[in-house]
């Protein structure tokens, strides 16, 4: 079977979902090896194999680390002209795409970004202009070399024991032209990442204010869930920008999708519309995202979350 390359995205030591996701979606495709740039691949491997990689390319050391993407990109661009892979798989994340649009340029290659899906012939599937059109498109020049986009896919475990072998590093000069000078961990606070959370509560402009914003904490916290707000509770100043969610936004897909004060645009449900449960509570009994929701409650949030959260707390 052909090989398939997934560049691993991780954080902290962790693969994050949509590697995980990546290694799910390239078991489809052939033989999955994954990428690791930079980082330590021992620390990875087990998750890895677990979700189906059968080799690991390492490729570490302060040269990857300590540096920006461009060095990232010569060595992806070097073990795929070596190896020849069928496709490549990159999260679309800032770096994936970053390194995706590198590497294409280096081999004079095509390339698709933001796919939710890809068929054994290199057919991806984009959804654009808000969820509102399906695009069906393929690399015709080079190999695949693919950006999917997180939350797209349910990862499925399916074990493997990976060999690791080291990949040289080789950087060019220009490679080397921007470096980190310093490295900030955000503070990992006690709810889970956005775009990877199973459960999200997001509040819109109903919520009314930043100090509003928490009771969605609160209900967020009950739930063991994370938060989210619309464009206009962001552009508001509720809250910050890191946690919209939509078109502009973050996109998620949890188990369960609670929507407070929020009316429902086209855009807000770009970056949700693919949850599995939506709970909407909204005022207004018209407003669209009562389209949308499994269930929905017409009332006020300020009387609707404190009888749920009261009713959580007493389980
Ligand atoms: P509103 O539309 O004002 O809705 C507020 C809702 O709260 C109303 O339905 C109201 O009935 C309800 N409400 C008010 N008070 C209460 C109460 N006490 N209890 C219960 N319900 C109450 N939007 C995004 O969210 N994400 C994006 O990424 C995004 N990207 C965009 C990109 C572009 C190019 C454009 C043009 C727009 C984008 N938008 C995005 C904006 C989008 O069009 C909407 O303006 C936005 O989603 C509205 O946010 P909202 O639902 O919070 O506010």
């Amino acid at each position: 079977m052909a090989e398939v390359l997934v560049v691993v995205e991780a954080s902290q030591g962790v693969a994050k979902k949509v590697t995980l996701e990546m290694l799910t979606l390239a078991r489809t495709l052939g033989d999955v090896s994954a990428v690791v740039l930079g980082g330590s691949a021992a620390a990875l491997a087990d998750k890895l194999g677990e979700f189906g990689a059968s080799k690991i390319y390492a490729a570490e050391g302060e040269d990857l680390d300590g540096y920006l993407v461009a060095g990232k990109a010569t060595v992806l661009a070097a073990l795929i002209q070596r190896v020849s892979p069928a496709a490549v798989l990159l999260a679309s994340s800032q770096e994936g795409k970053e390194i995706a649009g590198r590497v294409a340029v280096k081999l004079d290659n095509g390339l698709l970004t933001d796919v939710v899906a890809l068929d054994a012939d290199g057919v991806g599937t984009q959804v654009v202009f808000a969820g509102s059109t399906i695009v069906k498109s393929k690399v015709s020049k080079g190999l695949p070399i693919v950006t999917v986009r997180p939350n797209s896919l349910t990862p499925t475990p399916a074990p493997a024991t990976p060999s690791v072998e080291q990949v040289e590093v080789a950087l060019t000069d220009k490679d080397k032209l921007a470096k980190v000078v310093e490295r900030k961990v955000e503070a990992k606070g006690a709810r889970p990442e956005l775009a990877e959370a199973s459960i999200v509560v997001s509040g819109g402009r109903g919520v009314g204010s930043a100090d509003n914003f928490k009771l969605v904490e609160e209900l967020a916290d009950l739930l063991g869930g994370a938060v989210g707000a619309s464009r206009a509770a962001v552009d508001s100043g509720f809250y910050p920008h890191q946690f919209q969610v939509g078109q502009t936004g973050k996109t998620v897909s949890p188990q369960l999708y609670v929507a407070l004060g929020i009316s429902g645009a086209i855009q807000h449900r770009a970056g949700m519309q693919t949850s599995k449960t939506i709970i909407a509570v909204n005022k207004d009994a018209e407003a669209p995202i009562f389209e949308l929701a499994d269930f929905g409650v017409v009332g006020d949030l300020f009387k609707v979350v404190p009888q749920a959260a009261e009713e959580i707390r007493k389980r």
